[in-house]
Formats: structure tokens, C-alpha cells, sequence
């Protein structure tokens, strides 16, 4: 299965993506892991992205395509996988379906992930994550049981240096201007399954695998 996630920062892309993703045995594709992890080992690819990440910005396309496009080239996307943050702009979405075109592949469906701002805002303000696996904690309502300590893997809990608030506000107007109109380009296509992003975890879960069975009613 080929699935992509989409919905604005804090709706829950990256917990639900990887849950997903564990549960049909494909991987799980994040574009956001794959740039934190070039720029916490200096990579030049590290190097570059870092401004844009801390500014709440895009990444130019050219170089997130280039990641992306050799990432699902690997052997362990071959039965399929779950895109976590990308595409994020209409030119991506092109290039994903021009690269997609040309490899006799398609893809099964786009999880649009629907939650109020104010919500977004709260989550991220209150987001925590393991510098060493990425786990994502909320300090009200996931938190850890040791504070400050990761659950699974013992690493140091930290806040994103794009999720404190004035970078918060621009991530939000980035999605709003260039990452919502592909909401439009994939319910076009008949691929886009909305799903509430307010709940628990297992809640919006449960949605999801319900949305992605499902044969989609939005059909041109
Ligand atoms: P995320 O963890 O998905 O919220 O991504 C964190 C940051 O990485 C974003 O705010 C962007 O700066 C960058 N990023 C991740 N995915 C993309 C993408 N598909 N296109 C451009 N920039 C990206």
C-alpha cells in the first residue's frame, strides 16, 4: 500500500503514520525524521536544511524531492509505504506522481487529518520528543513516566526547536499557503480520505484504518 499523510503541523502525521506503518509491515517514510537526523550529524544536506527547519520554513523542492524520490527506491519500499510530511507543496505532489508515473505505480490513498488550530497550537506548545528515537510525548496529556526521560528508550525529552511559538505561527501559515491546496489536488484525484484528528490515539486510529479500507466516496 502506498499511502501519503497530510494535515498541518501537530495533527498527529507522525504518531498515526507510525503506527500505520507497524501494523501493515511497511516503512514509514518521514520527510521532517529524515532532516532532523541529516542536521543533528552535520551532513551537507544537514547543513543546508537547518535555516529553513529553525525558521519554521520549507525546505527547497528540488532537494526534498531528491531524498524522497531515492528513499522509495529502496528495497524495503517495494511492497509500499507511508509518506509522513511529503509532498508539502504542489510541485512535490507533481514530481511524486511524475516518479510514480514512470515506475508503473500508484498511489492507494492520502489521509487528510482535520483538526482546529487552536488544537494544533496547544499540542505543539505542550510537544516533547526523544532526541535519540524521535517518540513524541505531550506534557499533559502523553507525558512520560519518568519526566523528561524517554518510555522506550531512556533517551533526553526535548522541545523542538520549531515548536516554540513564534515558529509555530509561521509553520501554520506555510501549511495554510502552500501545503493545503494539495487537500484540493487529491480529492480531485479521488484519493483524499478526511479523517478527525481530535481523540485519543487509538480513536483516530481506529478512523484511519476504517477511511484507508474503505473505497473512496470522493470520486470525481
Ligand atoms: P515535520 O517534522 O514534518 O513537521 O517537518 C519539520 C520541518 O522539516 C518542516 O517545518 C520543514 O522545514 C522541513 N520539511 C519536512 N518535510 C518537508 C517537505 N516535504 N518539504 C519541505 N520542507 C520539509
Amino acid at each position: 500500500m502506498r499511502l501519503i499523510f497530510l494535515g498541518p503541523p501537530g495533527a498527529g502525521k507522525g504518531t498515526q503514520s507510525q503506527k500505520l506503518a507497524e501494523s501493515l509491515g511497511i516503512p514509514q517514510v518521514s520527510t521532517g525524521d529524515m532532516l532532523r537526523q541529516a542536521v543533528a550529524q552535520k551532513t551537507p544536506l544537514g547543513e543546508v536544511a537547518r535555516g529553513y527547519m529553525e525558521s519554521g520554513g520549507l525546505v527547497p523542492d528540488d532537494i526534498i524531492v531528491g531524498i524522497v524520490s531515492e528513499r522509495i527506491q529502496k528495497d524495503d519500499c517495494a511492497k509500499g509505504y507511508i509518506l509522513d510530511g511529503f509532498p508539502r507543496t504542489v510541485v512535490q505532489a507533481e514530481k511524486l506522481d511524475e516518479a510514480l508515473r514512470s515506475a508503473r505505480e500508484h498511489l492507494d490513498a492520502v489521509v487528510n487529518i482535520v483538526i482546529e488550530e487552536e488544537e494544533l497550537v496547544r499540542r505543539l506548545s505542550g510537544r516533547r520528543v526523544c532526541e535519540a528515537c524521535q517518540r513524541a510525548y505531550h506534557v499533559s496529556t502523553s507525558a512520560s513516566k519518568q519526566g523528561g526521560v524517554c518510555d522506550a528508550c531512556g533517551g533526553r525529552l526535548v522541545t523542538r526547536a520549531d515548536d516554540e511559538a513564534g515558529t509555530v505561527r509561521t509553520r501554520l501559515e506555510v501549511y495554510r499557503n502552500q501545503t493545503s491546496p494539495l487537500v484540493q489536488y487529491y480529492r480531485q484525484k479521488g484519493l483524499l480520505r478526511d479523517v478527525e484528528g481530535i481523540g485519543s490515539i487509538q480513536d483516530v486510529f481506529s478512523r484511519i484504518n476504517k477511511a484507508i479500507t474503505r473505497q473512496g466516496s470522493d470520486n470525481p
